[in-house]
């Protein structure tokens, strides 16, 4: 049973964008809930949650819902990168 399980999560996984999350979240499908780390990055940034699972390998941006795909491995970095001075009520 626990392979199923697994097995089904792993598929499930490989059908999400970054095109669909944004729709989700958009709709309100979908919702940014806080994202575990140390980092400060964290405050700006968070894990996006739907149907009560956490969409592994995704995280948004609190202020304008943008997604990014994130893998803790890479780091924060390109998160860092984002453009808060779009017009929209991120931190600068
Ligand atoms: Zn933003």
């Amino acid at each position: 049973m626990l392979s199923y399980r697994v097995n089904l999560m792993f598929r499930l996984q490989k059908i999400v964008s970054k095109a669909m999350i944004e729709k989700w979240l958009s709709k309100n499908k979908a919702a940014i809930v806080d994202h575990e780390g140390k980092s400060d990055i964290w405050k700006l940034f968070g894990a996006v949650e739907r149907e009560e699972k956490v969409i592994s390998n995704f995280v948004a941006c609190k202020a304008c819902k943008k997604v990014y795909a994130f893998k803790p491995i890479d780091g924060t970095q390109s998160l860092r990168k984002h453009n808060w001075s779009a017009g929209n009520s991120g931190p600068v």
